[in-house]
């Protein structure tokens, strides 16, 4: 046991954690050790010693059931809402793009996303492929126009090819995934464009080697991502874009070298700041680097024009570079500049419960409708009724804010 929290403790320096947070931790390899030999399991098999190095084999490691308190009966939108078979909320907004999270599971332990001691759902609480498809076509036929395929990370999902011809099979979609990179290969992208895949986005928070296993806590290198990068491209699965989340004294002084990536593949480098969506629950506003901020240290090298050709919804805002090279950058600020007025998105985690905002305390599941029998019609109303909660706006800033229980990873980021 004490070489367990040993072991911990020569990592101390890796992790993101408080002490509090880290004596937790340390606890819970302690009760971990301890059951396991109780059980004579070896207890590197029961929790791997290299935790805050995950590999896609330490995703069993970590395996249990969380529940998740479901609030309130879920109110009814007026009939006139219901009767325009349309997702409207109560502030004038439309849903058009579905974001579903098709596992809570992950290989990286990002410092600003999951802790190495995050609890993942059993297989059987998570949306089946014929479920997650038959919720693409009832959104298909409420508006919906773009379906953006997370997590988690979407490419451990087994029957992630299932997923997508399930969805494709609703005509009119856009359907873009997004993925850490770390599991691309030529011949996987190939079968998930086969089955309907449009378009990728790969998240990408450091070019430095030791820099980058110290955020995502895995093996993967940067230039593993680089490689599916390539990939990616050269499969035609494009316009592929790029997402860096800076965290302050983490890599907070990588701006440029990754706005490089965007002039390198000719590609959309999008910089998200850092939301209060973190399983440790250890954000703070010190913590988060302004698009602003990383804008201006983008301009201190590269000179930056707006590309004015933002669709509405979007949340990025982008640019290209001044002196003509192929490239852009976005900037996703929900934290200094909120763009909830715009906002067009609605999000499925993956144990089926809708939720109508990233920061929502409140969620409702679709499970009891998809399994006992309800029809589209009835399912159709759940969605709409779902929406008309949106609030106007996320409070991140104010001194009420409540932090959601779930981490980004549940909620499909
Ligand atoms: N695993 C995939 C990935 O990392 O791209 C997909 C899921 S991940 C939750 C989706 C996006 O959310 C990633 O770009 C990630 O950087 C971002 N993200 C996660 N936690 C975040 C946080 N606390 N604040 C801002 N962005 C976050
Ligand atoms: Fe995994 Fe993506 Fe979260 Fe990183 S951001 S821990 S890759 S889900």
């Amino acid at each position: 046991m004490y070489g367990g929290t040993k072991a911990l403790a020569s990592k101390r320096e890796n992790l993101f954690v408080n002490d509090s947070q880290f004596r937790n931790v340390c606890g819970l390899v302690r009760d971990s050790l301890s059951t396991a030999m109780q059980r004579s399991v070896s207890p590197f098999t029961a929790i791997p010693l290299n935790l805050f190095k995950a590999s896609p084999n330490d995703l069993e490691g970590t395996v249990q059931t969380r529940a998740h308190s479901i609030s309130e009966p879920l109110p009814r939108a007026p009939e006139a809402i219901r009767a325009a078979r349309r997702m409207m909320d109560s502030h004038g907004r439309t849903i058009l793009d579905l974001r579903i999270s098709i596992t809570d599971r992950c290989n990286f332990r990002c410092v600003y996303c999951m802790e190495p001691d995050v609890q993942f759902q059993p297989p059987e609480a998570l949306l089946s492929p014929t479920e997650i498809a038959r919720i693409a076509k009832v959104a298909g036929s409420l508006g919906v126009r773009k379906i953006r395929v997370t997590g988690g990370e979407p490419t451990l999902h087994p029957k992630l090819e299932e997923i997508i011809s399930g969805i494709r099979q609703t005509s009119g979609i856009e359907i873009a995934m997004i993925t850490n990179g770390s599991l691309l290969s030529r011949e996987k992208l190939a079968r998930w464009k086969r089955a309907g895949l449009d378009r990728i986005t790969i998240s990408i928070d450091s070019v430095r080697s030791d820099r980058f296993s110290k955020v995502t806590r895995s093996t993967t290198t940067p230039d593993d991502v680089m490689r599916g990068i390539e990939m990616c491209i050269a499969e035609g699965l494009t316009p592929l874009k790029l997402n860096a989340v800076l965290v302050r004294g983490v890599n907070d002084d990588e701006a440029v070298e990754l706005a490089r990536l965007a002039r390198r593949f000719s590609v959309e480098m999008r910089f998200i700041e850092y939301m209060p969506l973190d399983s440790a629950h250890a954000w703070d506003a010190t913590r988060v680097v302004s698009a602003r901020e990383t804008r201006e240290a983008i301009e201190a090298v590269f000179a930056l024009t707006p590309t004015n050709a933002d669709d509405p919804h979007s949340t990025a805002r982008t640019y290209h570079f001044t002196d003509g090279v192929a490239g852009q950058i976005g900037f996703i600020a929900p934290v200094s500049e909120p763009f909830c007025g715009a906002c067009s998105r609605l999000r499925l985690t993956a144990d089926g419960n809708v939720r109508p905002c990233l920061f929502s305390t409140k969620e409702w599941s679709v499970m009891p409708l998809l399994r006992g029998g309800a029809s589209d019609t009835e399912i159709a109303d759940f969605l709409i009724d779902v929406t008309w909660t949106k609030l106007a706006g996320h409070t991140i800033s104010a001194p009420t804010f409540v932090q959601p229980q779930r981490p980004m990873s549940a909620v499909g980021g």
